[in-house]
């Protein structure tokens, strides 16, 4: 992308009505524009790296056996009816009337509908395990939406349900989604612990949030700092091996780590040194149900098991919080200067600046260079403006690509570039193939 064919409203100013930092650089990066309270537009360069988050999260549910699919953001009130949810769910939910007068609602979750399309083609254990999840809108009317998309009321969430015939398959399906998303989080450069929670409206007893951990975040959490030195890493995990995932759960969620809903002082106390008992906050980027059958036994949700009795299915829900991971990647990753993008989820491979726009031989570099990067596979977005040096560096600081070709005709004389991480702040001078070689090698891992 040339970037005078692009769009990209960065803001000059830090605006007023942004607390957090991630809010912050989201507005002053053109990422995002608020359309009204807790309720944005993702300009271009938020919505790409919406897209790569989604991609992610794709990769790793269908790694893992998860079945993707569809439901829509209206929702029917009868089905929460029918669960008991619909009084329940209280003033989060927004209700809306149609132009007949049948109460609708814009789904805040969706058990209810999964848990309907369930009962209507499932009719036997023979079709589980079955787990089905879908990438879309929610909308919650939180009281106090705020910090940007961190808590917003219109936000896109993976949701993912699990229908097992017993309580041993549904745990199963458990221990398979914890291991997806330490995967994902990890793919996205973030490191995200799984602490033990409270089940809240949506109910349950065995629940997992995944914490970031970042001043900004909204939850208290305490934990064992050993837990920190934990890596998922690049193994191959079977996932449809109930020990190897049983032994992923065991690894990272023996140590003592808890929100403030479930934390015990005494216990925490007990279990860990005094050198590690740490207490700090954190942002909740997922969370993992294991609920049994409380929504097939409203709903009627069975199958005829191995001894031609039916029996209720066993299920969980199974959330990642797609859009506000854009802002818990910034809090956890940025400094002074912008955003720093990990390589997993930038929305563009390197940024190519031209320091003499105009200049024959430095218009020409760049202009093989942004070719050779696209013939690699590589997406580069081209500083083309004629701007001073400055405040092209200053744009690119801002939105944080992880890596910076500068070319200008001083460098050319000698026939190199130079490649400037934006994390270290380091720079090498290579030739201009000798970049693009190195990049193409930095994003074979990502
Ligand atoms: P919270 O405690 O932050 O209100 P929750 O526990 O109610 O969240 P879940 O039902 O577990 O949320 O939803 C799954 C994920 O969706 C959460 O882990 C979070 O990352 C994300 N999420 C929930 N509410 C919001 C929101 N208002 N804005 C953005 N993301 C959200
Ligand atoms: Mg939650």
């Amino acid at each position: 992308m040339r970037l005078t064919r692009y769009f990209l409203p960065v803001l000059k100013e830090t605006p007023s009505e942004a607390q957090i930092v991630s809010h912050r650089l989201m507005l002053r990066a053109g990422m995002i524009k608020q359309a009204s309270a807790g309720i944005y537009s993702w300009l271009p360069l938020g919505f790409k790296v919406l897209r790569r988050i989604e991609q992610i999260v794709h990769e790793e549910q269908i790694r893992a056996g998860h079945i993707p699919m569809l439901m829509p953001t209206l929702q029917s009130a009868e089905l929460w009816r029918e669960s008991g949810r619909y009084d329940d769910y209280g003033q989060e939910m927004l209700r809306i009337t149609d132009r007949h007068g049948r109460d609708m609602l814009y789904g805040p979750t969706n058990e209810e509908l999964i848990t309907d399309i369930f009962r209507a083609h499932v009719n036997s254990y023979k079709d589980l395990p079955l787990t089905l999840y879908h990438i879309q809108w929610k909308f919650r009317d939180e009281v106090r939406p705020r910090f940007g998309v961190m808590r917003g009321r219109e936000f896109l969430m993976k949701d993912g349900y699990n229908f097992d015939l017993d309580k041993e398959a549904a745990l199963h399906a458990y221990n398979r989604h914890l291991v997806s998303y330490l995967r994902s989080y990890e793919r996205m450069g973030l490191q995200a612990i799984p602490m033990r929670a409270d089940g809240g409206p949506i109910g349950g007893d065995y629940t997992h949030e995944f914490l970031v951990l970042a001043e900004t975040g909204e939850s208290e959490v305490f934990y064992d700092s050993a837990i920190t030195d934990l890596k998922f890493g690049d193994r191959a995990v079977d996932y449809d091996s109930v020990s190897e995932c049983q032994a992923v759960l065991e690894e990272f969620t023996s140590r003592y780590a808890r929100t403030d809903e479930t934390h015990d002082a005494e216990l925490f106390a007990a279990q860990v040194p005094e050198a590690r008992q740490k207490s700090a906050r954190g942002i909740e980027v997922g969370q993992i149900f294991y609920f049994g059958t409380k929504y097939s036994d409203a709903m009627g949700a069975t199958v005829v098991g191995p001894d031609g009795a039916r029996v209720p299915v066993h299920m969980g829900s199974h959330g990642i919080g797609v859009s506000r991971l854009l802002g818990a990647i910034i809090e956890a990753s940025h400094d002074e200067r912008g955003i720093i993008w990990p390589e997993g989820v930038t929305p563009f491979h390197c940024g190519i600046v031209n320091l003499k726009q105009g200049d024959a031989a430095a218009d020409a570099a760049c202009e093989a260079l942004y070719a050779g990067l696209n013939a690699k596979g590589m997406e580069p977005l081209y500083d083309d403006r004629s701007e001073r040096a400055g405040a092209k560096f200053a744009t690119m600081d801002l939105i944080g690509l992880p890596w910076r070709i500068t070319v200008g005709p001083r460098g050319l004389e000698k026939g190199v570039v130079e490649l400037t991480s934006r994390r270290t702040g380091e720079s090498e001078e290579m030739t201009p193939e000798a970049a693009t070689d190195r990049l193409a090698q930095i994003y074979a891992a990502h």
